[in-house]
Protein backbone atom coordinates (compact mmCIF):
# COMPACT_ATOMS: atom_id res chain seq x y z
CA UNK A 1 0.00 0.00 0.00
CA UNK A 2 1.35 3.66 -1.04
CA UNK A 3 1.12 6.00 1.76
CA UNK A 4 0.59 9.51 -0.52
CA UNK A 5 2.78 10.90 2.13
CA UNK A 6 4.99 9.62 4.98
CA UNK A 7 6.98 10.40 7.95
CA UNK A 8 8.76 7.17 8.95
CA UNK A 9 9.99 8.65 12.52
CA UNK A 10 12.81 5.67 13.83
CA UNK A 11 12.72 6.03 17.55
CA UNK A 12 15.54 3.41 18.01
CA UNK A 13 17.42 6.46 16.13
CA UNK A 14 16.58 8.54 19.09
CA UNK A 15 17.68 6.27 21.46
CA UNK A 16 21.05 6.15 20.25
CA UNK A 17 21.74 9.71 19.07
CA UNK A 18 20.62 10.72 23.26
CA UNK A 19 22.92 8.39 24.20
CA UNK A 20 25.52 9.15 22.02
CA UNK A 21 25.27 13.35 23.33
CA UNK A 22 25.36 11.42 27.22
CA UNK A 23 28.66 10.18 26.42
CA UNK A 24 30.34 12.95 25.49
CA UNK A 25 29.01 14.54 28.88
CA UNK A 26 31.13 14.44 32.16
CA UNK A 27 29.79 12.23 34.80
CA UNK A 28 28.01 14.99 36.66
CA UNK A 29 26.35 15.97 33.82
CA UNK A 30 22.53 15.37 32.40
CA UNK A 31 20.87 15.42 29.49
CA UNK A 32 17.08 17.09 28.82
CA UNK A 33 15.94 16.17 25.73
CA UNK A 34 14.04 18.94 24.15
CA UNK A 35 10.84 18.06 22.63
CA UNK A 36 9.03 21.65 22.04
CA UNK A 37 7.49 22.09 18.34
CA UNK A 38 5.69 18.77 18.64
CA UNK A 39 9.48 17.17 18.66
CA UNK A 40 10.84 19.28 15.87
CA UNK A 41 8.17 17.59 13.84
CA UNK A 42 8.97 14.03 14.78
CA UNK A 43 6.05 13.79 17.52
CA UNK A 44 6.41 14.63 20.83
CA UNK A 45 5.37 11.99 22.71
CA UNK A 46 7.18 9.10 21.01
CA UNK A 47 10.41 11.09 21.23
CA UNK A 48 9.80 11.81 24.50
CA UNK A 49 9.77 8.56 25.46
CA UNK A 50 12.63 7.53 23.58
CA UNK A 51 14.37 10.10 24.71
CA UNK A 52 13.87 8.79 28.29
CA UNK A 53 15.00 5.39 27.09
CA UNK A 54 18.04 6.88 25.87
CA UNK A 55 19.54 8.33 28.58
CA UNK A 56 17.64 12.20 29.18
CA UNK A 57 16.94 13.04 32.58
CA UNK A 58 14.67 15.35 31.85
CA UNK A 59 12.10 17.41 28.82
CA UNK A 60 11.51 20.75 27.60
CA UNK A 61 9.10 21.93 25.64
CA UNK A 62 8.15 25.57 24.62
CA UNK A 63 4.44 26.25 25.78
CA UNK A 64 2.28 25.38 28.30
CA UNK A 65 -0.16 23.48 26.22
CA UNK A 66 3.33 20.81 25.14
CA UNK A 67 3.61 20.54 28.46
CA UNK A 68 0.00 19.42 28.92
CA UNK A 69 0.48 16.87 26.75
CA UNK A 70 3.66 15.05 28.11
CA UNK A 71 1.52 14.81 31.25
CA UNK A 72 -1.48 13.73 29.28
CA UNK A 73 0.71 10.89 27.67
CA UNK A 74 1.54 10.18 31.98
CA UNK A 75 5.14 10.68 31.10
CA UNK A 76 6.44 11.64 35.10
CA UNK A 77 9.45 13.11 33.77
CA UNK A 78 10.79 16.30 34.80
CA UNK A 79 9.55 19.12 32.20
CA UNK A 80 11.48 22.46 31.91
CA UNK A 81 8.90 25.06 30.41
CA UNK A 82 11.53 27.37 28.08
CA UNK A 83 9.42 30.10 26.90
CA UNK A 84 7.36 32.90 27.98
CA UNK A 85 4.14 32.61 29.62
CA UNK A 86 0.78 35.01 29.76
CA UNK A 87 -1.02 34.65 32.63
CA UNK A 88 -3.73 33.13 30.55
CA UNK A 89 -1.21 29.89 29.90
CA UNK A 90 -0.02 29.37 34.01
CA UNK A 91 -2.74 27.43 35.40
CA UNK A 92 -2.23 24.90 32.25
CA UNK A 93 1.38 24.68 33.22
CA UNK A 94 1.28 24.23 36.75
CA UNK A 95 -1.78 21.59 35.89
CA UNK A 96 0.96 19.77 33.99
CA UNK A 97 4.03 20.28 36.99
CA UNK A 98 6.16 21.96 34.66
CA UNK A 99 9.37 23.46 36.06
CA UNK A 100 9.19 27.25 34.60
CA UNK A 101 12.04 29.65 34.29
CA UNK A 102 11.63 33.73 35.52
CA UNK A 103 13.29 36.58 34.73
CA UNK A 104 10.90 39.47 36.52
CA UNK A 105 9.75 39.84 39.81
CA UNK A 106 6.02 40.65 38.00
CA UNK A 107 6.35 37.21 36.73
CA UNK A 108 6.70 35.48 40.39
CA UNK A 109 4.49 37.51 42.15
CA UNK A 110 1.59 35.98 39.85
CA UNK A 111 3.24 32.77 40.06
CA UNK A 112 2.81 33.17 44.03
CA UNK A 113 -0.41 34.18 43.80
CA UNK A 114 -1.28 31.26 41.64
CA UNK A 115 0.83 28.51 42.77
CA UNK A 116 -0.63 28.64 46.45
CA UNK A 117 1.62 25.83 48.38
CA UNK A 118 0.44 24.40 51.30
CA UNK A 119 0.29 21.11 52.67
CA UNK A 120 1.15 17.65 50.47
CA UNK A 121 1.20 20.14 47.22
CA UNK A 122 4.85 20.01 45.50
CA UNK A 123 6.22 23.19 45.18
CA UNK A 124 6.68 24.79 41.31
CA UNK A 125 10.53 24.66 40.39
CA UNK A 126 11.66 27.79 38.63
CA UNK A 127 14.71 28.35 36.63
CA UNK A 128 16.00 32.20 36.75
CA UNK A 129 17.14 33.24 33.26
CA UNK A 130 20.48 35.83 32.84
CA UNK A 131 20.45 37.19 29.40
CA UNK A 132 23.64 37.33 28.43
CA UNK A 133 23.53 37.86 25.01
CA UNK A 134 20.29 36.35 22.72
CA UNK A 135 18.77 39.33 23.81
CA UNK A 136 15.22 37.12 24.01
CA UNK A 137 13.87 36.62 26.92
CA UNK A 138 15.82 36.48 30.47
CA UNK A 139 17.30 39.87 32.25
CA UNK A 140 20.51 41.40 31.01
CA UNK A 141 21.03 42.65 34.40
CA UNK A 142 23.43 40.27 36.78
CA UNK A 143 21.42 41.92 40.21
CA UNK A 144 17.79 41.63 39.00
CA UNK A 145 18.42 38.21 38.68
CA UNK A 146 19.80 37.29 42.01
CA UNK A 147 16.91 39.44 43.50
CA UNK A 148 14.52 37.38 41.10
CA UNK A 149 16.27 34.55 42.32
CA UNK A 150 15.77 35.74 46.52
CA UNK A 151 12.57 36.28 45.55
CA UNK A 152 11.33 32.84 44.38
CA UNK A 153 13.72 31.48 47.38
CA UNK A 154 11.17 32.86 49.86
CA UNK A 155 8.49 32.53 48.42
CA UNK A 156 6.32 29.92 49.78
CA UNK A 157 4.93 26.82 47.05
CA UNK A 158 7.81 28.05 45.27
CA UNK A 159 11.48 26.33 44.80
CA UNK A 160 14.65 27.65 43.48
CA UNK A 161 15.76 25.08 41.20
CA UNK A 162 18.32 26.37 38.19
CA UNK A 163 20.56 29.30 36.99
CA UNK A 164 20.29 29.61 33.05
CA UNK A 165 21.34 31.09 29.99
CA UNK A 166 20.89 30.58 26.40
CA UNK A 167 23.71 30.94 23.29
CA UNK A 168 23.07 33.09 20.67
CA UNK A 169 25.87 32.02 18.40
CA UNK A 170 27.14 28.58 19.56
CA UNK A 171 26.70 26.96 15.96
CA UNK A 172 29.27 29.23 14.43
CA UNK A 173 30.66 31.69 16.62
CA UNK A 174 32.81 30.19 19.30
CA UNK A 175 34.37 33.59 20.48
CA UNK A 176 30.74 35.32 21.46
CA UNK A 177 29.86 31.46 23.28
CA UNK A 178 32.79 31.76 25.41
CA UNK A 179 32.00 35.63 26.03
CA UNK A 180 28.33 34.73 26.90
CA UNK A 181 29.83 32.06 29.30
CA UNK A 182 31.65 34.39 30.62
CA UNK A 183 29.10 36.94 31.49
CA UNK A 184 26.97 33.91 32.80
CA UNK A 185 29.62 32.60 35.28
CA UNK A 186 29.23 35.40 38.00
CA UNK A 187 25.26 34.47 38.19
CA UNK A 188 26.35 30.83 38.34
CA UNK A 189 28.83 31.39 41.33
CA UNK A 190 27.00 33.79 43.59
CA UNK A 191 23.64 31.41 43.09
CA UNK A 192 25.25 28.07 43.95
CA UNK A 193 27.45 30.12 46.81
CA UNK A 194 23.68 30.57 48.22
CA UNK A 195 21.80 27.68 46.63
CA UNK A 196 24.25 24.95 46.31
CA UNK A 197 21.66 22.56 45.29
CA UNK A 198 20.73 24.77 42.22
CA UNK A 199 21.40 23.23 38.39
CA UNK A 200 23.39 25.86 36.35
CA UNK A 201 22.49 25.33 32.57
CA UNK A 202 23.26 26.76 28.90
CA UNK A 203 24.13 24.62 26.22
CA UNK A 204 21.88 24.06 23.14
CA UNK A 205 23.03 21.05 20.78
CA UNK A 206 26.07 22.87 19.18
CA UNK A 207 26.97 24.23 22.52
CA UNK A 208 27.16 20.68 23.86
CA UNK A 209 29.23 19.18 20.63
CA UNK A 210 31.75 22.22 20.38
CA UNK A 211 32.13 23.54 24.15
CA UNK A 212 32.54 21.27 26.95
CA UNK A 213 32.84 24.07 29.28
CA UNK A 214 29.56 24.78 28.99
CA UNK A 215 27.90 21.60 29.63
CA UNK A 216 27.41 22.60 33.47
CA UNK A 217 24.87 20.88 35.32
CA UNK A 218 23.02 19.47 32.60
CA UNK A 219 22.45 20.33 28.70
CA UNK A 220 19.51 21.52 27.11
CA UNK A 221 19.38 19.26 23.45
CA UNK A 222 17.44 19.53 20.78
CA UNK A 223 17.82 19.35 16.98
CA UNK A 224 20.75 16.96 18.01
CA UNK A 225 18.47 14.49 19.45
CA UNK A 226 16.69 14.30 16.18
CA UNK A 227 19.81 13.21 14.35
CA UNK A 228 20.28 16.64 12.75
CA UNK A 229 23.38 18.69 12.62
CA UNK A 230 22.89 22.00 14.56
CA UNK A 231 25.69 23.58 12.07
CA UNK A 232 23.83 22.15 9.31
CA UNK A 233 26.99 19.63 8.24
CA UNK A 234 26.84 16.22 7.41
CA UNK A 235 25.40 14.62 11.32
CA UNK A 236 27.46 11.52 10.92
CA UNK A 237 30.58 13.72 11.06
CA UNK A 238 29.14 13.98 15.28
CA UNK A 239 27.87 10.29 15.16
CA UNK A 240 24.03 11.59 14.75
CA UNK A 241 21.52 9.37 13.01
CA UNK A 242 18.97 11.40 11.29
CA UNK A 243 15.24 10.00 12.83
CA UNK A 244 12.75 11.20 10.63
CA UNK A 245 12.43 9.86 6.81
CA UNK A 246 10.08 11.35 4.25
CA UNK A 247 8.49 9.60 1.23
CA UNK A 248 5.68 9.83 -0.83
CA UNK A 249 4.85 7.31 -4.25
CA UNK A 250 5.10 7.73 -7.71
CA UNK A 251 0.92 8.26 -8.70
CA UNK A 252 1.37 8.57 -12.67
CA UNK A 253 4.27 8.44 -15.18
CA UNK A 254 3.86 10.28 -18.56
CA UNK A 255 5.51 11.37 -21.42
CA UNK A 256 6.57 15.23 -22.02
CA UNK A 257 7.57 16.45 -25.79
CA UNK A 258 9.35 19.29 -26.50
CA UNK A 259 7.31 22.81 -25.61
CA UNK A 260 4.78 20.65 -23.14
CA UNK A 261 5.52 22.05 -19.30
CA UNK A 262 4.68 20.51 -15.95
CA UNK A 263 2.89 22.69 -13.26
CA UNK A 264 1.54 25.73 -12.22
CA UNK A 265 2.87 28.91 -13.84
CA UNK A 266 4.53 26.28 -16.76
CA UNK A 267 8.11 27.14 -14.59
CA UNK A 268 9.46 24.13 -16.70
CA UNK A 269 8.76 23.71 -20.36
CA UNK A 270 10.54 20.08 -21.78
CA UNK A 271 13.24 20.46 -24.04
CA UNK A 272 13.08 17.49 -25.90
CA UNK A 273 11.18 14.12 -25.36
CA UNK A 274 11.51 13.09 -21.17
CA UNK A 275 8.88 11.35 -18.88
CA UNK A 276 7.67 12.70 -16.14
CA UNK A 277 6.34 11.43 -12.75
CA UNK A 278 3.49 13.04 -10.11
CA UNK A 279 4.13 12.60 -7.02
CA UNK A 280 1.72 13.38 -4.39
CA UNK A 281 2.98 15.49 -1.68
CA UNK A 282 2.90 19.36 -1.81
CA UNK A 283 3.75 22.81 0.00
CA UNK A 284 0.77 21.67 2.04
CA UNK A 285 2.71 18.62 3.57
CA UNK A 286 5.87 21.15 3.86
CA UNK A 287 7.43 20.45 0.61
CA UNK A 288 8.56 24.37 0.58
CA UNK A 289 7.45 26.23 -2.84
CA UNK A 290 11.06 27.28 -3.05
CA UNK A 291 12.19 23.94 -3.87
CA UNK A 292 10.68 24.32 -7.37
CA UNK A 293 13.04 23.63 -9.97
CA UNK A 294 15.32 23.55 -7.19
CA UNK A 295 15.93 19.86 -5.10
CA UNK A 296 15.87 16.35 -6.05
CA UNK A 297 14.04 13.10 -4.71
CA UNK A 298 15.13 9.29 -4.86
CA UNK A 299 13.46 6.97 -6.72
CA UNK A 300 14.66 3.26 -6.82
CA UNK A 301 18.26 4.26 -5.42
CA UNK A 302 19.00 7.20 -8.20
CA UNK A 303 18.13 10.66 -7.71
CA UNK A 304 15.57 13.02 -9.92
CA UNK A 305 15.40 16.43 -10.11
CA UNK A 306 12.21 17.77 -9.02
CA UNK A 307 11.06 19.79 -11.95
CA UNK A 308 8.37 22.41 -12.20
CA UNK A 309 6.25 24.16 -9.23
CA UNK A 310 5.68 22.60 -6.00
CA UNK A 311 1.79 22.53 -5.78
CA UNK A 312 -0.38 21.99 -3.01
CA UNK A 313 -0.71 18.38 -2.81
CA UNK A 314 2.21 17.42 -5.94
CA UNK A 315 5.12 17.58 -7.22
CA UNK A 316 6.64 16.47 -10.75
CA UNK A 317 9.87 14.52 -10.86
CA UNK A 318 11.95 14.81 -14.38
CA UNK A 319 12.93 10.61 -14.56
CA UNK A 320 13.56 11.13 -18.37
CA UNK A 321 12.90 7.84 -19.96
CA UNK A 322 10.06 5.73 -19.91
CA UNK A 323 9.71 2.64 -17.18
CA UNK A 324 12.38 3.34 -14.85
CA UNK A 325 10.36 4.12 -12.56
CA UNK A 326 6.74 2.82 -12.31
CA UNK A 327 3.69 3.89 -10.31
CA UNK A 328 3.61 2.75 -6.71
CA UNK A 329 7.18 3.00 -6.04
CA UNK A 330 8.18 4.70 -3.43
CA UNK A 331 9.87 8.47 -3.62
CA UNK A 332 11.95 9.73 -0.64
CA UNK A 333 12.31 13.29 0.14
CA UNK A 334 14.47 12.96 2.70
CA UNK A 335 15.60 9.92 3.92
CA UNK A 336 18.25 7.07 2.22
CA UNK A 337 17.36 4.38 -0.61
CA UNK A 338 20.10 2.62 -1.80
CA UNK A 339 23.33 4.11 -1.40
CA UNK A 340 21.54 7.69 -2.06
CA UNK A 341 20.53 9.77 0.79
CA UNK A 342 19.40 13.15 1.15
CA UNK A 343 19.44 14.78 4.20
CA UNK A 344 17.28 17.64 5.90
CA UNK A 345 20.81 19.81 6.02
CA UNK A 346 20.67 19.40 2.06
CA UNK A 347 17.27 21.12 1.67
CA UNK A 348 18.34 23.50 3.88
CA UNK A 349 20.87 24.55 2.23
CA UNK A 350 18.93 24.65 -0.94
CA UNK A 351 16.22 26.85 0.77
CA UNK A 352 18.75 28.95 2.32
CA UNK A 353 17.89 28.07 5.58
CA UNK A 354 18.45 25.81 8.77
CA UNK A 355 17.58 21.73 9.19
CA UNK A 356 15.64 23.22 12.16
CA UNK A 357 13.07 24.64 9.75
CA UNK A 358 12.86 21.80 7.37
CA UNK A 359 11.62 19.18 10.19
CA UNK A 360 9.50 21.32 11.74
CA UNK A 361 7.52 22.67 8.90
CA UNK A 362 6.51 18.46 8.30
CA UNK A 363 2.63 19.46 8.28
CA UNK A 364 -0.16 17.85 10.13
CA UNK A 365 -1.71 16.47 7.10
CA UNK A 366 1.38 13.79 6.74
CA UNK A 367 1.08 10.74 9.39
CA UNK A 368 4.20 9.98 11.19
CA UNK A 369 4.62 5.98 11.40
CA UNK A 370 7.09 5.16 14.20
CA UNK A 371 8.65 2.13 14.46
CA UNK A 372 12.69 0.86 15.44
CA UNK A 373 15.42 -0.13 12.72
CA UNK A 374 12.24 -0.92 10.70
CA UNK A 375 10.43 -3.23 13.51
CA UNK A 376 7.15 -1.53 14.81
CA UNK A 377 7.50 0.19 17.45
C1 LIG B 1 15.08 25.30 21.54
C2 LIG B 1 15.97 25.56 22.69
C3 LIG B 1 17.04 24.70 22.97
C4 LIG B 1 17.45 23.56 22.04
O1 LIG B 1 18.18 24.08 20.95
P1 LIG B 1 18.87 23.11 19.84
O2 LIG B 1 19.71 24.02 19.06
O3 LIG B 1 17.74 22.53 19.06
O4 LIG B 1 19.62 22.09 20.60
C5 LIG B 1 17.78 24.92 24.13
N1 LIG B 1 17.47 25.95 24.94
C6 LIG B 1 16.46 26.81 24.69
C7 LIG B 1 16.20 27.94 25.63
C8 LIG B 1 15.69 26.66 23.55
O5 LIG B 1 14.71 27.53 23.29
Amino acid sequence: MSVRALARVNLAAVERNVARLCAGLGPGTGLCAVTKANGYGHGAVPVARAALAGGARLLAVASAAEAAELRDAAIDAPVLLLGALSDEELPVALGARAELVAWTERFVSELARRAGGGEGVQPVRVHVKLDTGMGRLGTRVLDEAVRVAEQVAITPGLELAGAMTHFASADEDPEFTAAQLARFEPFVRAMRERWPAIAAHAANSAATLREPASHLDFVRCGIATYGCDPMNQDPAAHGLEPVLELSSYVAAVKSAAPGESAGYGRQWVARAETWIATVPIGYADGIRRALSNNCEVLIGGRRYPLVGTVSMDNITVEVGVPDVVACGERVTIIGRDGNERITAEELAQRLGTINYEIVCGISGRVPRVYHRDGAPA
